[in-house]
């Protein structure tokens, strides 16, 4: 670790904490962190030569592994066309094209930057359409760091317990209203203390951002007829789970309809991109066609488009991969359940899809509140663990894994043996 340690104290020099994302940081789990040097599909490798089995995949876009021909081929023939216009271009017609092919319900979708530009500019959208000014938001639940939505946010917000975020506006912060995840009764209450207030509900329909806690059976159907009644907008955050759960992301898999969705992650294939979409009347209400502004300088992005487009394409193409994600992320989960009931851990593994997380507590975790109330020193011993067998977990017990269709069963039992062996130490 002699070099990523050399960078990181050069790099604490002329970057706040060392890192250009507060997550990347160590703080949760104590140490400093690796410098990557490179990476091949399921493997990190560290400027000091180490290699590691990554489960962060770049907090969620390298769906298909790291370096994917199809990627790195696609933005090489771009670059050398010019890595922007500033002008429209094809790829973004079918990039929007693929995606309304792709996702259901939605007409219409306009790409920026990032995750949180997509739900800060879902929020205006939202207001605009409805008319209201309030939203509710779940405990733990992350939207990106625009000013709204770092109230009880998940995510770094929670790693670092950070319970109020100076610079956010306490008339800012009024707006926002937060309900439990999981718990629909809290929000009915919300409803009714603000009746008529609530333009819309924020939420990522599996949260990735308190660890992985999927929803309770019904309470995105019941949300949803919740927001139809009163008015409001249902803006499913698919950020995380977009065109990772599925190929229409969560709301193909749970069979519910939104009337925003926001994305980022996957649909950048590792470069930066987010976009936000919804039918057309809803759409239809930014500008240019309408007054609601929202604009971008690298918006729609040629080289982010060429590598977005090169991972949805190859979902789109080859179904298969949905079902072969599933399977890892069965044995994996399957695995670590298995050799924490021998050693008699507590624990409960969360899992949808090719997200997962592991919690140190025989209570299940289903919302903000339980995921808090797991045991996190045991995470932070688990972390160091791994990371020293080469095995690379988020360093925080309040995210989520990714499993990537690059990682094989091997490497997956050898995650399995490591974890077994650090339970052995009874840490
Ligand atoms: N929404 C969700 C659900 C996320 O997980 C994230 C990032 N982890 C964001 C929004 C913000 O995305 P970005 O970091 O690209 O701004």
């Amino acid at each position: 670790m002699e070099k990523s340690l050399q960078l990181f104290n050069r790099a604490s020099h002329s970057i706040p904490g060392g890192v250009n994302s507060p997550v990347r940081a160590f703080k949760g789990v104590g140490g400093t962190p690796v410098f990557m040097e490179s990476a091949k599909g399921a493997y990190l490798f560290d400027v000091d030569g180490n290699r590691y089995i990554d489960y962060i995949n770049s907090w969620g876009p390298m769906i298909l592994g790291h370096a994917h021909p199809a990627v790195t081929d696609a933005v090489y023939e771009q670059l050398l066309k010019s890595s922007s216009f500033g002008a429209p271009t094809e790829l973004e017609v079918d990039m929007a094209d693929l995606i309304v092919k792709m996702v259901p319900n939605i007409d219409m979708i306009r790409m920026v930057n990032s995750g949180t530009e997509a739900c800060m500019s879902a929020l205006r959208l939202a207001r605009a359409y409805t008319g209201k000014n309030k939203i509710i938001k779940f405990d733990g639940c992350y939207h990106g760091h625009a000013d709204s939505f770092l109230i009880k946010s998940g995510s770094g917000v929670a790693t670092l317990q950070i319970q109020h975020v100076p610079g956010v506006t306490q008339t800012t912060a009024s707006d926002t209203l937060t309900a439990n995840y999981n718990d629909l009764e809290s929000v009915k209450k919300i409803f009714t203390e603000h009746p008529n207030q609530i333009a819309a509900v924020f939420i990522e329909p599996v949260a990735g951002n308190m660890g992985c806690v999927p929803p309770i059976h019904n309470f995105l159907q019941q949300l949803r007829a919740l927001c139809t009644k009163e008015n409001a907008l249902l803006v499913f955050d698919e950020v995380m789970t977009g065109f990772r759960l599925a190929p229409g992301g969560a709301q193909e898999l749970y069979n519910v309809k939104a009337d925003l969705l926001t994305f980022g992650k996957i649909i950048g294939g590792g470069l930066p991109v987010g976009a936000y979409a919804g039918s057309k009347e809803i759409m239809e209400k930014i500008a240019p066609v309408g007054n609601v502004y929202q604009a971008g300088t690298l918006s729609g992005n040629p080289l982010a488009m060429a590598a977005g487009l090169a991972v949805l394409a190859t979902l789109h193409e080859n179904p298969a991969i949905y079902s072969s994600l599933e399977t890892k992320t069965k044995q994996l989960g399957d695995g670590l359940t298995r050799v924490c009931k021998e050693q008699g851990v507590p624990v409960t593994i969360n899992r949808v899809g090719s997200m997962l997380s592991v919690h140190f507590t025989d209570k299940p975790v289903i919302d903000f509140a339980s995921a808090q109330a797991a045991d996190v020193d045991r995470f932070k011993k688990y972390f160091h663990f791994m990371l020293r067998a080469g095995v690379y977990l988020a360093p925080s017990a309040f995210e989520s894994w990714f499993i990537c269709e690059s990682l094989s069963a091997s490497d997956i039992e050898y995650t399995i043996s490591k974890t077994s062996e650090f339970l052995k130490t009874r840490a």
